[in-house]
């Protein structure tokens, strides 16, 4: 399918998972970079006050700009808030909606509006500019609060950054029945589009065990694509750069392209059926 006369879908992915550190932000990240490398329009909302995505991607999170809490704020739009990533591996493809220190406040702030409308903050504030992206990645805090239930509502689906280590599958179970209780009232469509293994240790037995046991529990919902361990992801966040640019090489890079590849093919198949 040519991606440029394809009509935009606004595809809405949420990195949701309440336990910290497993790879949620890492794989927003660079999945948004090859997704966008792809000629597919992404954006990446940072809807995390530790703001690592927009650190990530070498924006300040201390800047002075519009960023996502003056959007859940309304003291700005979305379209005002957003910012174009002008670099040359992402071909003007990718763009940020920002998060800043400040973000931490929001749940406080958005508790005060009403019940039944304060959790659906973010879906209308990405209304507006969702029709011009083919993704909208949503990278989430390591909790449940609002911010999370916000993009959860906001979500067409998440996408569980799973870390293979011991008590995977247990951690797996208790957010997918999380989601399916939290759900019930505020998301009725929003589906699991897949889960992302990281960490992968091919070394060890554990790693494969956690796999093995994933990918018989969630056939369908298990990637292909397996995230090694590497060093290299870890480093390219303090240099602002996705790992394309870091280390396109490198065996994390390979495989995030893969998992680009992977997304792509599942949600493209899904519009031809
Ligand atoms: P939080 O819950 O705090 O938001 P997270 O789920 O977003 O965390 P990340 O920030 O992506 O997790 O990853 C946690 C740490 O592990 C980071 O320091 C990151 O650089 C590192 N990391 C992530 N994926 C890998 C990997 N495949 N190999 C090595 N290090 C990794
Ligand atoms: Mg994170």
């Amino acid at each position: 399918m040519d991606a440029s006369h394809a009509p935009r879908r606004g595809l809405i992915y949420c990195f949701a998972n309440q336990k910290g550190g497993v790879g949620k932000t890492t794989t927003a990240v660079n999945l948004a970079a090859y997704l966008a490398a792809a000629g597919r329009r992404v954006l990446l909302v940072d809807a995390d006050s530790q703001a690592n995505a927009t650190s990530s991607l070498g924006i300040d999170k201390n800047r002075e700009e519009d960023s996502l809490y003056d959007v859940l704020l309304g003291d700005a739009t979305a379209a005002e808030a957003i910012i174009p990533l002008d670099r040359p591996a992402f071909d003007g493809c990718l763009h940020l909606l920002p998060s800043s220190v400040e973000l931490a406040g929001a749940e406080v702030e958005l508790a005060a509006a009403a019940q039944g409308e304060r959790e659906y903050t973010l879906k209308r504030a990405l209304e507006n500019v969702r029709g011009q992206y083919d993704y909208v990645l949503i990278d989430c805090p390591p909790s449940l609060g609002l911010l999370t239930l916000n993009a959860l509502s906001a979500a067409d689906a998440v996408i569980i950054a799973l870390q293979c280590e011991y008590l995977a599958l247990e951690g797996l179970m208790q957010l997918h029945n999380t989601i399916t209780l939290v759900l019930k009232g505020l998301n009725r469509s929003l589906r699991i589009e897949g889960i992302v293994m990281t960490m992968y240790d091919s070394r060890t037995n554990l790693s494969a065990q956690v796999v093995q046991e994933v990918r018989s529990h969630f056939p369908k919902e298990s990637f292909n694509t397996l995230v090694p361990r590497s060093v290299r992801l870890s480093e390219a966040p303090s240099y602002g750069l996705t790992i394309l640019e870091y280390d396109p090489n490198s065996r994390g890079a390979v495989a995030y392209k893969a998992l680009a590849e992977e997304v792509i093919a599942r949600s493209e198949q899904k519009v031809e059926v």
